[in-house]
């Protein structure tokens, strides 16, 4: 038993930026209960982690769109097999591939249509996102599609490849718009 509980639930908000009733709920025991004195003691706390994210064999794809504007696959060197997004090796054969640069422009497979978006694109709802089969790649990659009116999407449409003016090597640096020119300058 905690004996200032509304003083104690006050400070452990604060510092892990918690509301009190969750936390009230989660250390139920240790405030209201009667805890042995030698059962093990759980205080609220925070954890803040930033690390380094490896792209690891496929860092070159990020650094060509990122240094380049540069659309890179990785083909196969057994099958021939190309593969975007790219993968070190085939997941097929499982013979190591080699870099190639893929086209400009892709053709939508399937698509759907984005109301609640992530913080990347949060301001560009509705969007369609699509799995887009790129000029020269043999498998589909899932990507935005930005268009005047999401009516306009449809499977088949010829789309062309746009990138971010500020790039940060990830996947957000590039997406799709229909290739006879009728786009939204993002
Ligand atoms: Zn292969």
């Amino acid at each position: 038993m905690i004996k200032d509980r509304e003083k104690w639930l006050e400070h452990a908000s604060q510092k892990i930026k918690v509301p009190q009733e969750l936390i009230a709920k989660a250390f139920k025991d240790e405030i209201d209960g009667t805890p042995a004195m030698d059962a093990p003691l759980e205080i609220p706390d925070i954890m803040d982690i930033t690390y380094k994210y490896s792209y690891g064999g496929i860092s070159r794809f990020f650094r060509e769109l990122r240094d380049n504007r540069r659309l890179y696959g990785s083909k196969c060197t057994h099958c021939g097999k190309v593969w975007l997004p790219p993968r070190i090796n085939c997941n097929e054969c499982y013979a190591p591939t080699e870099w190639v640069e893929l086209g400009e422009t892709a053709e939508v497979v399937t698509y759907t249509v984005v109301y609640y978006g992530t913080s990347t694109f949060y301001d560009r709802v509705p969007y369609v996102c699509a799995f887009v089969k790129v000029e020269g790649a043999d498998t589909l990659i899932m990507q935005n599609i930005f268009l005047k009116d999401i009516k306009m999407a449809k499977v088949g449409m010829k789309v062309k490849i746009q990138f971010k003016e500020q790039r940060n090597g990830d996947m957000g640096d590039f997406w799709y718009v229909p290739a006879d020119g009728v786009y939204d300058n993002v």
